[in-house]
């Protein structure tokens, strides 16, 4: 059986790790850092089988080649900008199959936070990096605003009992800031206080359903009508277009403390 955990690293940072104790065989997804993994492995007795890469920013890649150095296995990563240490390029509709595990993941073309990110989908789970967070979504580093609402929509699709993977532990915050665009929301501050309670016990708030990103997330929520007219009245402009509404939004939440 598989075990999935949250292993600290950096500041905020999620390395997500599947491991099967039986057969003593581990996965591991965006190792920015080397150590918490090695760490892991070693406490409960598995061998790495493979690396999983969502995007190539450094905060998710660090890591790789330490554990090379420790672990000759495949790593599974964009096709798109060849990054460094990727041995199995994967691009939208691949199958990424991981038998020591017993483990397939169906690949997700998902831009707009950097333009190679891809994630992970497979047994209702999706590692989705720094595309979807608990409650918001990533930076648009190199996407447009275009990128990100396709993207989005495309998670939006999954089985809604899908648990969401991100790389982040950012829910408190991105709570916080839907709850300013949706005060009318009453999941939002529901939502909020479990986070609160689980966060107080130094627990992760991740994963999460997709039915809760959905019923609270504002990024995903920009065509429902209170969502629409709270962005057009921070705008103060009525825009239309998901892109110029998400675009609006996300400079909203980049400006938000
Ligand atoms: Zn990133």
């Amino acid at each position: 059986m598989n075990t999935i955990t949250a292993l600290s690293a950096f500041k905020d940072n999620y390395i997500w790790l599947i491991s099967d104790l039986e057969r003593k065989a581990a996965i591991c997804i965006d190792p920015g850092d080397a150590m918490p993994v090695i760490e892991a492995l070693t406490d409960i007795d598995c061998r790495l089988a493979a690396i999983l890469i969502t995007h190539h920013h450094w905060d998710h890649t660090n890591g790789l080649k330490h554990l090379k150095e420790y672990f000759d296995v495949p790593v599974y990563g964009p096709a798109i900008g060849q990054l460094p240490g990727v041995t199995h390029p994967c691009s939208d509709g691949d199958k990424v199959e991981i038998p020591e595990l017993g483990l397939a993941f169906k690949v997700m073309q998902i831009p707009g936070h950097t333009l190679d990110h891809i994630a992970f989908y497979g047994d209702k789970r999706l590692f989705c990096g720094d595309t979807l967070f608990a409650a918001g979504c990533g930076r648009l580093f190199e996407g447009t605003a275009q990128n990100m609402v396709d993207s989005l929509a495309s998670i939006a699709k999954l089985p809604k009992k899908t648990k969401i993977y991100p790389a982040h532990e950012y829910t408190i915050t991105n709570l916080r800031f839907a709850e300013t665009v949706e005060p009318s929301n009453i999941d939002i501050p529901i939502r909020l206080e479990k986070m609160h309670a689980l966060r107080q016990e130094s627990k992760p708030t991740l994963p999460v359903p997709l039915e809760d990103e959905l019923a609270t997330n504002p990024f995903l929520r920009i065509g429902e009508p209170k969502v629409k007219a709270s962005i057009c009245k921070h705008a103060n402009e009525k825009l239309t277009e998901p892109a110029q509404l998400f675009s609006c939004l996300r400079r909203w939440k980049d400006a938000f403390i």
